[in-house]
């Protein structure tokens, strides 16, 4: 990118994120039919309408500086939903599931740096409209990253443990988590890493009740 000021990196992280959120509303629908949980499925399908709007309101973002409505390839987003489709491709059931969340969860982050940077641009700017739009899409994202880490906590991660795996596997990791030994053991962080865990998706505390 050649951005020469404040304003024309405004744009491009316009066309960026235009992009951005154009792919995804091809992605979602994939995910959605993948889920194995009804209630990832749901969230998915409901993000997917969220993400509809939120590309409106780039659009009205762009006129509010009259520039055209246009994306440019984003490589971040792009590279998180090809990461989804070898996750897709190799994983099933509530493993999958864990996968699509912690991948979700990832573009959720991205956007969310996106949309933070945009919203405080529109204010350094001066355009209180974009700033107010910016800030919507902004506000949807954390609430869907949220939402994600809820599901990943309230069920999807420990079915996962439980329901996949060999059985060296879970009693290792049984024994890990009962001797307390976890957090300092880099063998058990790695284990977690296996399992799909991200931030707000492994969470706490986990127990196998
Ligand atoms: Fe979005
Ligand atoms: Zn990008
Ligand atoms: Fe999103």
């Amino acid at each position: 990118m050649a951005a020469k000021s404040l304003q024309e990196l405004f744009v491009e992280e316009l066309r960026d994120m235009y992009d951005g959120e154009k792919r995804l509303t091809k992605a979602l629908p994939r995910m959605a039919k993948a889920a194995e949980s009804e209630e990832l499925g749901a969230a998915f399908t409901n993000h997917l309408r969220e993400t509809e709007k939120q590309v409106q309101r780039l659009e009205q973002v762009f006129r509010t500086i009259g520039e055209p409505v246009r994306g440019k390839k984003c490589d971040g987003i792009m590279g998180i939903v090809e990461e989804g489709k070898h996750a897709m491709d190799e994983l099933e059931g509530s493993v999958l599931d864990a996968a699509l969340i912690a991948g979700a969860q990832k573009v959720e982050h991205y956007e969310i740096a996106s949309y933070g940077t945009l919203a405080y641009f529109a204010e350094l700017l001066g355009n209180d409209k974009a700033k107010d739009l910016l800030g919507q899409t902004l506000d949807e994202e954390k609430a869907a990253d949220e939402k994600l880490s809820t599901i990943a906590k309230s069920k999807v991660n420990r079915e996962a443990l439980m329901g996949a795996g060999t059985e060296d596997e879970r009693y290792e990791y049984a024994r890990s988590t009962r001797h307390g030994s976890r957090r300092s053991s880099g063998r058990a962080m790695a284990h977690d890493r296996s399992r799909g865990g991200v931030r707000g998706n492994a969470g706490g505390r986990r127990r196998r009740s």
